[in-house]
C-alpha cells in the first residue's frame, strides 16, 4: 500500500481513512484521482471563487457546480448558484500546480479535507445541517 493512513480523520463520505496524497486546487474534484491525468495535460483553468471564500474551483466544477443540491455544500435550501456566481467575483489563477494534502485514500471518492472543511464551516456559517444522505460520517 502505498497510502498508509496519516491521521485518525475519516472522510465524511465514505468513512475511508483521509491519507496524505497528491491533489490539484481545484476544491470541488482536487481529490478525484482520475483527474490527475488530465490536469497534467494542462487542460484546466483555475478561478478564485469569491462567494466559496476565494478557494480555488476549475472551469470544469465551475460549469457544474449548479448540480449539486446546496445543502450539500453547506448552503441553505433556495440557495442560488447561478446567482451567487454572476455576483461573485472570479479571478484566474496561476496556482496551479498540484500539492500533497490529507483526501480520501478511496480511488472512487474526490473528498479531500480541505473540501470537507470548508463546506463543514460553511454550514456552520449557514445554520445548515449537512444531510446525512451525503455526509454521513460528519
Ligand atoms: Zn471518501
Ligand atoms: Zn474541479
Amino acid at each position: 500500500m502505498e497510502n498508509q493512513p496519516t491521521s485518525d480523520v475519516i472522510c465524511g463520505q465514505c468513512g475511508e481513512p483521509i491519507v496524505m496524497r497528491e491533489v490539484t486546487p481545484c476544491l470541488d474534484c482536487g481529490g478525484l484521482q482520475g483527474e490527475m491525468a488530465e490536469f497534467k495535460n494542462g487542460k484546466r483553468t483555475f478561478f478564485k471563487v469569491g462567494f466559496l471564500n476565494n478557494e480555488i474551483v476549475c472551469d470544469f466544477c465551475l460549469a457544474d457546480i449548479s448540480h449539486y443540491d446546496p445543502p450539500y455544500y453547506g448552503f441553505p435550501q433556495g440557495f442560488s448558484w447561478a446567482q451567487a456566481l454572476k455576483d461573485s467575483p472570479l479571478s484566474k489563477t496561476e496556482e496551479v500546480e498540484t500539492k500533497m494534502e490529507l483526501a480520501c485514500s478511496n480511488p472512487r471518492c474526490e473528498n479531500t479535507l480541505r473540501r470537507q472543511e470548508f463546506i463543514k464551516e460553511n454550514a456552520k456559517k449557514n445554520k445548515v445541517s449537512l444531510p446525512q444522505a451525503f455526509w454521513p460520517f460528519v
